[in-house]
């Protein structure tokens, strides 16, 4: 039900789209304006998503982007006159590829030095840094200085951009917002997530999975219909991550029983590989070497995203790239056979990660009732094939629009948390923690406190003891992760609960993990005969951003808002001379305007013409340029307003 909806609903590209009437259409349809409308954002790796929930209409809209897309790039870049946010970023990408910054979310909430990163900066065309404690910083040169922003910020542009879609549509602001992660994401990167919200001025409502978000889109198609449980496997296999989850879906209510993926698993990946495969093809037919070249990466690496969805759909295409390294063009061609060989071992491993996910939650593959493909490269057929024969012919449900199914199922979440909305279903959604938490106990063992897959909220009291007599103080050290050492996990934080009685080594006390909604843990430990306690919530002291940076950061966006605001009035300012300089050559060259016209008028357009000019090619950066153009395009206004006017009329005729 869900893609015949959508697309009866959702013209595809279309003027009104652009225009704001689409949104004043909108607020007849609705009979309200949006306001107080809470979205859903799918903040992916390569593409991001926002959709509404629309209340009149009982039913989800996804929302078109400024260039009619329903995706837009997560992509932002940096110029010497701009910041450029999605499409606009995207496009210019093989131009500027040392400041166009994407895959932030690879980024967001980790360490400059975990090794997972040090690999993606070897394909990264734009710098990252060590900044203070080891978090990782982009570097960029914006109107000609470098500039350096934490991931939070460049995350908070994309959110940004997905917001201010969302207001152009629902003509109102918005503030409230559900926005969708990885299955895996770890408390940090949640965290993080959570900030880069706040920074483009959201009120994040919840953090949800993107799994479970797609199963909320799923769900809504199927459960009128669902008396006895169904299993549900959700497949999202996207650019940068690769998420599957097993869920149970009964009545009204969702529950997500087993998580299992890869944080770095997707499209980009396949594409990486199919640029080797070109680099070593051109290293042999040329003997000149590309691999220290970002801007011939960059650019062989689009033909090859381009060929790979070509792939999808046919057996055989070529790739050309003109120009591609000294003067020399590259032209090849690609099998499908041989994309999938190039792949095939990272197609196994999603395939791994399935049977892992299904013996996590310890269901048979036979007993899965449906296999929902989410993400854009769920439609790679080999991907689909090795699917098929795993689940051994089950038809593999593809009703949801892979690319939509996300921010979907966020819109849906987003408005069962609004009060007052009225017709959004009535379903009741369980999510379960993506890793196990746990505390290190003597010897650096891991005792687990939560195991993954484990439900929340949820709240869990261990009683563990003291390891030495008269101890008066008690480390405890919370970490997440499945390895038996507790130092091989992720230490997320630890504090001190001191004031321990006098007594021999046995001594009890208890350690209570109450993890929320969001997935945020709080860990608290009490001693019962003296009442001691303390307790934290584990922020991530070292890698979260402080409340301060945060309101820095508020701030920088607003000043980016403002120059970007700044650049637009600037390109309209002269935009509008130009179209005078336009307007007034064509006239003086025309006969019939020219005899209509005094030698005085005559004149006065040419001197017009060289001073609107000479503005116009005036130095860059000059204070108060804008007021002057703008000054100027006022001033030619009021004085040609006649004469305009006589060629105007003249235009509308011919
Ligand atoms: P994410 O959520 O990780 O941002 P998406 O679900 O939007 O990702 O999927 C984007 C990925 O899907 C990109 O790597 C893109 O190249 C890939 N993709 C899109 N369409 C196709 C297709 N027809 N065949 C193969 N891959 C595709
Ligand atoms: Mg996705």
């Amino acid at each position: 039900m869900s893609q015949k909806l959508l697309c009866k609903l959702q013209p595809l590209f279309s003027p009104e789209t652009v225009d704001g009437n689409h949104g004043r259409r909108l607020k007849e349809r609705m009979g309200k304006n949006g306001k107080g409308c809470a979205i859903g954002i799918d903040l992916g790796t390569t593409y991001s998503c926002v959709a509404v929930w629309l209340e009149q209409h009982g039913r989800v809209e996804i929302i078109h982007n400024d260039q009619g897309n329903k995706i837009t790039p997560s992509f932002v870049a940096f110029t010497d006159d701009q910041r450029l946010i999605g499409d606009a970023a995207k496009n210019q990408a093989a131009t500027n590829p040392e400041n166009t910054v994407f895959d932030a979310k690879r980024l967001i909430g980790r360490k400059y030095s975990e090794p997972i990163i040090k690999n993606d900066m070897m394909l990264w065309p734009f710098k990252v840094i060590a900044g203070d404690n080891d978090k990782p910083m982009i570097v960029v040169k914006y109107h000609g200085k470098e500039k350096h922003l934490f991931v939070e910020e460049i995350s908070s542009m994309v959110l940004t951009k997905m917001r201010e879609i969302a207001e152009a549509y629902l003509e109102s602001p918005v503030k409230n917002a559900v926005i969708t992660v990885p299955a895996y994401f770890n408390d940090s990167q949640r965290k993080a997530t959570i900030d880069a919200g706040v920074i483009a001025g959201l009120n994040v409502m919840r953090i949800i999975n993107e799994p479970t978000a797609a199963a909320i889109a799923y769900g809504l198609d199927k459960r009128t219909n669902c008396k006895k449980k169904r299993n549900i496997f959700i497949f999202d296999l996207g650019g940068g991550t690769f998420d599957v989850s097993l869920l149970t879906i009964k009545g009204k209510e969702f529950k997500v029983q087993a998580t299992a993926g890869n944080t770095h698993l997707g499209g980009e990946d396949f594409d990486s590989r199919m640029v080797e495969y070109f680099v070593e093809e051109f290293r042999r037919k040329s003997k000149l070497d590309i691999s220290e070249n970002p801007k011939a990466l960059r650019r062989l690496r689009s033909a090859c995203e381009r060929a790979k969805r070509t792939l999808s759909w046919t057996t055989c295409t070529t790739v050309e790239v003109d120009c591609l390294f000294q003067g020399i063009d590259f032209c090849s061609s690609i099998t499908r056979s041989r994309f999938e060989e190039l792949n095939m071992d990272l197609f196994e491993e999603c395939m791994e990660t399935v049977d892992r996910c299904l013996n996590d939650a310890k269901i048979d593959k036979c007993k899965v009732h449906d296999v929902v493909l989410v993400g854009g490269s769920s439609r790679i057929p080999k991907v689909k094939e090795l699917l098929d024969d795993f689940f051994k012919g089950k038809s593999l449900c593809k009703s949801i629009n892979p690319d939509e199914a996300v921010a979907y199922g966020a819109a849906v979440q987003a408005a069962l948390l609004s009060k007052g909305i009225k017709n959004v279903p009535d379903l009741v959604l369980y999510d379960v923690t993506p890793l196990s938490l746990g505390i290190c106990i003597k010897g650096d063992i891991m005792s687990v406190v939560i195991p993954r897959n484990t439900t929340i909220p949820v709240k869990k009291t261990y009683c563990y003891t003291t390891s030495a007599d008269n101890q008066s103080s008690v480390l405890i050290e919370v970490y997440e992760g499945e390895r038996a050492r507790a130092s091989d996990n992720n230490l997320l934080g630890s504090f001190d609960l001191f004031g321990l009685p006098p007594a021999p080594r046995g001594h009890p006390f208890d350690v209570c993990f109450a993890i929320d909604e969001n997935g945020i843990l709080c860990v608290s430990a009490k001693e019962k005969t003296t009442g001691s306690k303390n307790e934290i919530t584990i922020t991530n002291d070292k890698g979260r951003l402080s409340a301060h940076e945060i309101k820095k950061f508020i701030q920088e966006a607003e000043s980016f808002r403002a120059e970007d605001k700044k650049f637009l009035r600037k390109a309209n300012a002269m935009n509008s001379l130009n179209d005078y300089i336009y307007k007034m050559k064509k006239a003086l060259k025309n006969d019939y305007i020219n005899s209509k016209l005094s030698s005085e008028e005559k004149e006065k357009i040419s001197s017009a013409i060289t001073k609107a000019t000479s503005l116009l090619d005036g130095g860059n950066n000059k204070p108060g340029e804008i007021e002057v153009l703008e000054d100027y395009a006022k001033e030619l206004k009021i004085m040609f307003e006649p004469i305009v006017g006589k060629i105007d009329l003249f235009f509308s005729f011919y």
